[in-house]
């Protein structure tokens, strides 16, 4: 039996209300190896930050992602890309990032469908299209939040944000638990049942740190998703910030996201 599989049985195996301080012993003793390869990147947890580039200091950037609503054709490009890069499993309802549709209907009331649960096919809605006055596209992924409730839950540690404002998964820490799942508001997670690990957007991190972008920022045909450092005066993202009026999803929790939204409507939840 290995480590996590050992870890994996505590958690189904101990009553809830003991089950994270046990997890949390059983995991520091077990750990303690693993914690030592650990260093490489700033003192956070080994892969995917193992693969950073010689010179790359986390601490000199802070990332985070615009996306502007008007400029959304919901072509799921984005989509599309991101399961290519990141090997997201190929089946609907498997994604790190998706498209939300937005039909303001002539009585008022507004309907939500994603569309990105199958890619190159016409969308599926539950909207009448003739009652539709409005329509607008709202591209969703994990809000890399400062204050995430996804790592505070993890009992393994296996969540972590990094130094320069990501929040990533280490998948030989994760056992699997779906505490985090279920701890995130956004539904930016994902159990991958080809790893059985929690799986979520990374911002493509193992491009960022290269100097690349997110794979779905450089495939949108319309510049709807703007990527950057929010510790550089010269990057987009510190220009679109400047230059619009900003929302966050679900402010009044404060997470703090790192996903910054401009011409948000206030029905998008
Ligand atoms: Fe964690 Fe969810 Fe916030 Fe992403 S959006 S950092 S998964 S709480
Ligand atoms: Fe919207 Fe760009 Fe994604 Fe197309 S690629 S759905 S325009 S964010």
């Amino acid at each position: 039996m290995n480590k996590r599989q050992f870890l994996k049985g505590a958690i189904l195996f101990f009553p809830a209300g003991g089950v994270l301080s046990a997890v949390a012993r059983m995991s520091a003793a077990q750990d303690s190896a693993a914690k030592d390869t650990a260093g490489a990147a700033g003192g956070a947890a080994a892969a995917p930050e193992s693969n950073m580039p010689a010179g790359y200091n986390p601490a000199d950037h802070s990332y985070g992602m615009g996306i502007e609503i008007d400029k959304c054709i919901g072509c799921n490009r984005c989509v599309e890309a991101c399961k290519a890069e990141n090997n997201v499993p190929p089946e609907p309802f498997f994604f790190r990032t998706w498209v939300e549709r937005y039909p303001i209907m002539g009585n008022g009331e507004t309907v939500v469908d994603c569309i990105s649960t199958h890619p190159g096919k016409p969308s599926p809605t539950t909207a009448d299209d003739r009652e539709v006055v409005r329509t607008f596209f709202v591209p969703k992924l994990c809000n890399h939040c400062a204050h995430p409730p996804c790592v505070q839950v993890c009992p393994v540690g296996a969540t972590f944000s990094t130094e320069d404002g990501a929040v990533l998964v280490d998948s030989k820490r994760c056992i699997g638990c779906r505490y985090c799942i279920q701890a995130c508001p956004y539904g930016a997670r994902f159990f991958n049942h080809n790893t059985n690990t929690a799986d979520k957007c990374t911002f493509c991190y193992q491009r960022v740190v290269k100097g690349l972008l997110p794979a779905c920022v450089e495939v949108c045909p319309t510049g709807a998703r703007i990527f950057g450092d929010l510790k550089s005066k010269a990057s987009r993202l510190v220009r679109f910030q400047r230059m619009n009026k900003i929302n966050v999803l679900k402010p009044q929790l404060n997470t703090e996201p790192k996903v910054y939204y401009a011409q948000l409507d206030g029905e998008v939840r």
